[in-house]
């Protein structure tokens, strides 16, 4: 049987565990490890049966609970290498700098890539907060304590006795690497990541298969390339982003510069930019469609519901998806094949 659970999803944190043969996946790992376990057992999945973890990309709402559960289930990571780097980063020297020292530091690392004129102004210090939660949850992490150490990564210390968190934040069990267009498989569950458009070092959505089942998984992406509409067919389940109303979005609280990059080719995805993937590309296969990442600002979930509602109107096999709405503060029930 293969089981698909959303534990959570938003800008407040994301997490699905995906089960198929003998093998369970959590993909993501955005909530504390105690309210993904908690979150877990309420919907009957027991953490520590969990194979392995998946990471799509570095984003705080994606990661805030990685390495502790990751430790304390003893279980290996996948990232991209480009995605390992940017979270090391993520938990060492950097963190330790005022915003105006690393400012500095960006001004100088940019004086100093002169061999790349092509380097865009407009996208400015990369920042490794998603656009959503930089502005909805400005709660520095947990580490504020961490030991600065070389964030050269490198291989896992043989050493049986893990450092521990405070020692080395980024210490995990095991570490796997990935790249996106080079499908792999854990256990029984194959992996299939593809380069999504967002800002973070080297981010993916994936299709899983198992058991002739074919998930498709795509959120935190600023528009649907080419690449991802060619990924997000044949599916039997499709995870897709409706993360904000673009005159909600336009109207919304947000400071300007937010809005601009939750809007921009490499931020968050629309209710409207989604319904017309559903509407034209989508092959409307899927027997669910489950929307996600929807923002609690700048969005409703009955208007992202009519509109991918509306979208799918069109589409020949509008009995095949069912529409559903991942939650950010209680899990989905479990979808079962
Ligand atoms: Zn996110
Ligand atoms: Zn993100």
């Amino acid at each position: 049987m293969v089981r698909f659970t959303v534990l959570a999803s938003g800008s407040k944190g994301n997490s699905t565990v995906i089960s198929g043969g003998r093998t369970r996946i959590l993909v993501d790992a955005g909530l504390s490890c105690r309210e993904l376990f908690r979150r877990m057992r309420l919907v009957g999945e027991a953490p520590e049966t969990l194979d392995a973890i998946v990471i799509t990309h570095e984003h705080q709402d994606h990661v805030s609970g990685l390495a502790v559960t990751a430790r304390k289930l003893g279980i290996p990571v996948y990232f991209t290498e480009g995605t390992h780097r940017a979270w090391m980063r993520w938990l060492t020297p950097r963190r330790q700098m005022t915003y105006s020292q690393w400012l500095e530091l960006c001004r100088k690392q940019a004086a100093e890539r002169e061999a790349e004129p092509e380097t865009s102004a407009a996208e400015g210090p990369v920042e490794e907060s998603d656009p959503e939660e930089a502005e909805a949850d400005s709660q520095p992490q947990a580490n504020g304590h961490v030991q600065p150490k070389n964030a050269e990564p490198g291989p896992a210390p043989a050493s049986t006795e893990p450092p521990s968190l405070k020692e080395d934040p980024t210490w995990l069990p095991a570490v796997e690497y990935f790249r996106a267009g080079q499908p792999f498989a854990i256990g029984d569950i194959g992996l299939s990541p593809f380069t999504i458009p967002h800002d973070a070092a080297d981010p993916v959505g994936f299709v899983f298969s198992a058991e002739g089942i074919r998930l498709g998984f795509a959120t935190d992406l600023g528009y649907i390339p080419p690449n991802v509409r060619e990924q997000l067919q044949n599916l039997d389940l499709l995870l897709l982003e409706s993360n904000h109303d673009l005159e909600m979005l336009r109207d919304g609280p947000y400071p300007w510069a937010v809005k601009q990059r939750v809007l921009s080719r490499v931020g968050h995805l629309s209710n409207e930019a989604a319904a017309e993937f559903l509407s034209t590309a989508y092959d409307g296969q899927a027997a669910y469609v489950i929307l996600a990442h929807l923002s609690e600002n700048n969005n409703l979930p009955e208007l992202a519901r009519l509109t991918a509602e509306h979208a799918l109107l069109g589409r020949a096999s509008l009995l095949a998806n069912r529409l559903l709405l991942a939650e950010q503060h209680q899990p989905l029930s479990a979808i079962s094949f």
